[in-house]
């Protein structure tokens, strides 16, 4: 039997005018993304992709799990290719069906008939493969509220399709319609969460990853290409600059107030964050600040270092308990990745007491002993870009 993944667009069938452009980007993703499953046609009709695999090699299971992790897709459904013949409809329902119908006690069937020369109506095809499908599975009963199963009829223009419900898809936008935004990712739970969430609102993502070697072990630096190689999942193939950190870090150690070492180094990070981000053609930075989770996350920490971009910093997690992070982080694989112990530069040099409600102005004074101008080109110099998806 012919199988045919049938994927359904979101958000982007409500997009008027935009919405040719926001299809164009949603077939050259699935196009760039399916080739790691092998040969598939995709045609796009009616808010629904049809991806087609085009010879034996084609992996459907991982055409399925590719596509449900694609932006764009509210659902992805595994359904078989029927002609638009009520009777190799029914017959194929109950064969393609089989397993699904035999562990369940309760379905119903619903009809969608895009093609409406279809000599039967919808409530009429529905009524047939349901006949059917009981007499074949003497124990199905057929429930119209809350089935087990709801096996469903798509009669379209060329064939017509029946599968068992779609698998749900990531939602949002599709990649890239949004822009580009520079991802601060360090090693932790909070920031491929926040790059994820962004992503999701149709934004492509670049990584940076600041590196203090040696303090910071190179399983940290792979911890955090294996956390953007999981986001490429999603996003797409992503380039990574680790930018070398650990003369700045020394210099704030050896220069400046203990309790404002962290706010300096944060400003030092988003600096290099948009000026790689102007490299890349980024328009935004992402972080994954919550609001007050750490002491340089308060209100008046993150004035200080919002202060020194000029480029929009997008904080989608500003307002979620770590609880809540985690969950996010668990659904889109990354957690597993993020708890492994390896430490991250803003655990190199902690203060003791760091200040929580610094002020603008001890912050400049603090950065007026170090020369802050060519550790900056220092370190940019110093960067590495790996290409990771
Ligand atoms: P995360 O779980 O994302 O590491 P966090 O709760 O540990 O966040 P901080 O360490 O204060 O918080 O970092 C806040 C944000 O700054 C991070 O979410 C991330 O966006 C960015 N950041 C921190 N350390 C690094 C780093 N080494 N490289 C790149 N970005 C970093
Ligand atoms: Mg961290």
């Amino acid at each position: 039997m012919k199988e045919i993944l049938l994927c359904k667009c979101g958000e982007l069938v409500l997009k008027g005018l935009n919405r040719r452009k926001f299809e164009d980007r949603l077939q050259k993703t699935l196009h760039w993304r399916l080739k790691k499953a092998g040969n598939f046609k995709i045609h796009g009709c009616q808010s629904t992709f049809y991806v087609e695999p085009l010879d034996e090699n084609a992996s459907m299971d991982q055409a399925v799990e590719i596509c449900r992790r694609v932006f764009g897709l509210v659902g992805v459904c595994r359904a078989v290719v029927c002609e638009k013949d009520i009777r190799d409809i029914k017959e194929k329902a109950a064969l393609y069906l089989k397993d699904l119908l035999e562990g369940v006690r309760t379905y119903k069937v619903e009809t969608k008939r895009a093609d409406k020369r279809f000599p039967l109506t919808s409530p009429q095809i529905s009524r047939e493969v349901g006949g059917y499908l009981s007499d074949v599975y003497g124990h199905l009963q057929p429930r119209m509220e809350d089935p087990q199963v709801t096996v469903r009829v798509e009669v379209r223009e060329d064939y017509a399709f029946v599968h068992g419900g779609p698998v749900p898809g990531a939602g949002g936008l599709p990649t890239g319609t949004s822009g580009k935004g520079m991802l601060l990712l360090s090693g932790g739970i909070d920031s491929p969460v926040a790059g994820w969430m962004m992503a999701k609102r149709g934004l492509e993502l670049g990584g940076v990853h600041f590196f203090s070697y040696p303090y910071t072990s190179m399983e940290a630096r792979q911890k955090v290409l294996d956390l953007a190689e999981v986001l490429s999942g999603w996003c797409g193939r992503m380039t990574v600059t680790i930018v070398p950190f650990t003369h700045i870090q020394t210099e704030i150690r050896d220069k400046c107030r203990e309790d404002y070492f962290t706010l300096v180094m944060r400003r030092f990070m988003m600096r290099l964050a948009e000026a790689v981000a102007r490299q890349e053609d980024c328009q935004c930075l992402i972080t994954g600040e919550s609001l007050a989770q750490v002491a340089s996350q308060t209100v008046q920490a993150i004035h200080t270092t919002n202060a020194v971009c000029d480029l929009p910093v997008l904080r989608p997690v500003i307002g979620m308990d770590k609880e809540e992070i985690v969950t996010v982080a668990r659904r889109i694989d990354t957690l597993d990745i993020s708890i492994l112990p390896y430490e991250d530069c803003c655990t190199v040099f902690t203060p003791k007491h760091p200040q929580t409600k610094p002020t603008l102005e001890k912050v400049l004074e603090e950065e007026r002993r170090l020369d802050v101008d060519a550790l900056v080109a220092e370190a940019l110099a110093g960067a590495e870009k790996i290409v990771v998806g």
